[in-house]
C-alpha cells in the first residue's frame, strides 16, 4: 500500500518525511518523522485525528466552500491557523481519494 495518505500529526509534514518506525503493542504500524522526530501511528480515518467537534468541522467545510480565507476561518472557529491549514489538508486528501476510487470504478 503506497503511504500516500501519511502525514505527521504533529508538524503535518508529509510523505516524503516520514519513515515506518516498528509496530506498536496493538501491532500497528508506527511511523518517524524526521522532520519533528516524532513518531506517532497512522490513523486510516483521519477525522479520528481531529480534536474538533464534527460540528465545528462542518462549518469549517461550509467556509471552504464559501470560499473564506483561512484567517477569517480561524476567527470565526477559533481555531489556530496551523490548525486551520492541516484540516484543509485533509479535505482536500478525502475529495482527492474519492476521485481516485471514481476512476478506478471506470467512471
Ligand atoms: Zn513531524
Amino acid at each position: 500500500m503506497p503511504n500516500k495518505n501519511i502525514f505527521c500529526v504533529n508538524c503535518e509534514s508529509l510523505t516524503s518525511n516520514i519513515i515506518k518506525y516498528g509496530k506498536d503493542s496493538n501491532n500497528q504500524q508506527r511511523y518517524l518523522c524526521k522532520e519533528c522526530k516524532k513518531t506517532f501511528i497512522n490513523d486510516t480515518t483521519p477525522f479520528k485525528n481531529l480534536k474538533i467537534s464534527e460540528y465545528t468541522f462542518k462549518k469549517f467545510i461550509g467556509f471552504m466552500i464559501d470560499d473564506t480565507t483561512m484567517e477569517v476561518i480561524s476567527r470565526n472557529l477559533r481555531l489556530d491557523i496551523k490548525s486551520i491549514h492541516y484540516y484543509r489538508f485533509i479535505v482536500f486528501k478525502a475529495i482527492e481519494d474519492i476521485q481516485d476510487s471514481i476512476k478506478l470504478n471506470g467512471r
